[in-house]
């Protein structure tokens, strides 16, 4: 006999990415194998940490993510920052996510982002601050652009839209390339005048 609970909410014993057998997380260890773990720290305008390396197989994953409707995919980001972070949590206790503008929330259906960063607060019982940086002006396509050319592109695209006076705020991304999206958001940021800002991406790739 079909059991109809099967079918309406089938079990999820199998590694998001290829369907074999999970034994990691959401992963098969074949999958979790192909991610390169490492205890990366950048220095920017914030220390910023990461936990992967942004190898072949990470850049085709991203890609399935953002671009290929594998939405489900943040849960395979929310575990692997979760365990990276779980011993500095205390040192927070409020998450923001670098906003999307609604003309690439549009395109792509969702914010990546946000959907993600909403599941590492709750992991880590803080408080998410959704919305509190607004994307006031669209920017273009970063692809190509240098340091400097970016710095420029995004100068005032973020603004503070919720109190943040006294927190402790982890500013979150996907990637941090260059980090001039992740200034241009502590510059956003610091005129709350929280306690601390720090940063945590997925990843970190140098032009
Ligand atoms: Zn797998």
């Amino acid at each position: 006999m079909i059991n109809i609970l099967n079918l309406l909410f089938p079990k999820r014993d199998f590694c998001l990415i290829c369907n074999e057998e999970k034994e990691i997380g959401s992963l098969c260890t074949d999958c979790y194998d192909k991610f390169e773990f490492i205890n990366g720290k950048r220095d920017v305008d914030i220390p910023v940490s990461f936990p992967l390396v942004y190898n072949n197989f990470l850049r085709k994953v991203f890609h399935q993510y953002k671009f290929n409707g594998r939405n489900y995919y943040y849960k395979i980001f929310v575990e692997i920052l979760v365990n990276s972070f779980k011993d500095s949590s205390n040192d927070v206790d409020t998450i923001v996510a670098i906003p999307m503008s609604g003309r690439e929330k549009a395109k792509r259906g969702f914010d990546q982002i946000e959907i993600l960063v909403k599941e590492v607060a709750k992991s880590f019982d803080v408080f998410f601050l959704e919305g509190a940086l607004k994307k006031v002006k669209e920017t273009k396509r970063q692809t190509g652009l240098d340091y400097k050319e970016r710095s420029e592109n995004l100068k005032g695209c973020f603004e503070l839209s919720k109190d943040i006076s006294a927190r402790k705020i982890l500013l979150i991304d996907d990637i941090i390339t260059t980090g001039a999206t992740i200034n241009e958001a502590y510059r956003a940021l610091s005129v709350g005048q929280p306690i601390s800002i720090q940063g945590l991406t997925i990843t970190s790739a140098r032009i």
